[in-house]
């Protein structure tokens, strides 16, 4: 084993160990007394049926990781990088083909290992705790336009990236990173349009008291919205959730179907005023940014580890390739990645919490923030006091408990 090979296996062992840990510590935070603040809201059932779903899931990721990583291993060491390298080489079509059929082979044989897992998951698990509402038609279909999608919108961006760094030489990390940038860009502009009624019905909030009040409240903090979307998310889950797609004219707010059923107009309007307060602050320009300036660092490493011979030994493979090489180094990059992701979570709540005290300052209403908290985490089951370690590595909002602390005190 060269070094690379042993700077990898220990970032998965380790990874996989503090995960674990983490898992383990918030499932010992877990009492039969309910948290003050949910008195009233939580019936004691409720709340115990809460922790069970968390222990079910916690159980249900230690296989899944765990089955992952063996996999892994068993295909790392059992040289399954080489074989299938050998085997579509044999075809003679060409570096650009043979890396796209590759990294296609992989991540096919991927998907359907995992395929079980995620079945067992949505018509087990979130079936036991009343939260599916997807047919198998559905999930199936799904699965298929899923894969017709990957397939349309991988094979340009993943052949694009493959022939600079065949063909261009020095200049191939910054050519593909105005590429990279471009495309994805461009289709997230489409998204809204183009891909996602692929998944979902969106139909416009018909004209009434909620439409009123959602345009009266972007009027008073000068957020100009063309339409509010209807999503039939009920169609799959009965979790709710709230979000905005696209940019400038193509922007629009999406409410699920679940939510407006189960939310008073004066917190559907603080749940609105979260999300605008997310682009008032600028949050998502600012994601956007700092994903962009990473993917260029990220590429400016890869230019020079990409033929680095160590890299191709640490998998075994006696031919280097830019596909493989592509492949290696983004298992390498993994333990910058995984610090680069506690940093962007920590961010990530920051600007939560900075959203939270945007909506109540423009509403004027911190209670119905807090209810609409409260609702959606008794429906969705949401742990009310995980572990701190469990909330640094995984928690994109701070938790809920302190979410309300800060709305009520400021
Ligand atoms: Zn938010």
């Amino acid at each position: 084993m060269n070094i690379i090979a042993i700077i990898i296996l220990i970032a998965l062992l380790f990874d996989f160990v503090l995960n674990r840990l983490a898992d383990y510590l918030n499932l010992t935070m877990l009492r039969d007394d309910l948290p003050r603040d949910f008195e009233g809201v939580y019936d004691p059932d409720r709340y115990r049926k809460s922790q069970e779903y968390l222990k079910v899931n916690t159980r249900f990721g230690w296989v899944t990781a765990s089955f992952d990583l063996i996999v892994l291993l068993v295909f790392w060491f059992g040289k399954g990088f080489p074989l299938l390298d050998e085997y579509l080489r044999a075809f003679n079509f060409g570096p650009i083909i043979c890396g796209l059929m590759y990294m296609a082979a992989l991540m096919l044989f991927k998907a359907l290992i995992s395929l079980p897992f995620s079945i067992y998951h949505t018509f087990v698990i979130e079936e036991r705790f009343g939260f599916n509402q997807t047919t198998p038609t559905t999930y199936f279909l799904d699965l298929l336009k899923g894969l017709i999608l990957a397939i349309l919108l991988g094979t340009p961006l993943l052949a694009g990236v493959l022939s600079f760094f065949e063909y261009a030489g020095a200049n191939a990390w910054w050519l593909c990173w105005i590429a990279v940038t471009l495309y994805m860009l461009g289709v997230q502009f489409i998204a809204p349009t183009w891909i996602m009624p692929l998944f979902n019905k969106f139909t416009p909030l018909e004209a009434g008291e909620l439409k009123s009040a959602i345009l009266s409240y972007a009027d008073s903090i000068k957020f100009p919205i063309e339409n509010v979307y209807v999503m039939d998310g009920s169609k799959r889950s009965s979790k709710s959730n709230a979000f905005f797609t696209g940019f400038g004219a193509h922007r629009r707010i999406v409410l699920f179907d679940t939510l407006i059923r189960r939310h008073t107009t004066g917190e559907l309007i603080a749940v609105l005023a979260h999300e605008m307060g997310h682009y008032k602050k600028k949050h998502i320009i600012q994601s956007l940014a700092i994903g962009i300036i990473q993917m260029g660092f990220m590429l400016f490493l890869l230019s020079f580890f990409i033929s680095y011979p160590g890299l191709f030994e640490a998998f075994y493979m006696p031919r280097e390739s830019v596909y493989a090489g592509l492949l290696f180094f983004a298992m390498l990059y993994s333990p910058l990645d995984f610090f680069i992701g506690l940093f962007m979570q920590g961010l990530s709540r920051r600007n939560e919490t900075e959203a939270d005290r945007f909506a109540v300052k423009t509403t004027r209403d911190a209670q119905s923030m807090v209810d609409a908290l409260k609702k959606l985490s008794v429906h969705n089951l949401s742990n009310l006091l995980p572990h701190p370690l469990y909330v640094f590595l995984h928690y994109s909002h701070p938790p809920v408990l302190q979410r309300i602390k800060t709305l009520l005190v400021g």
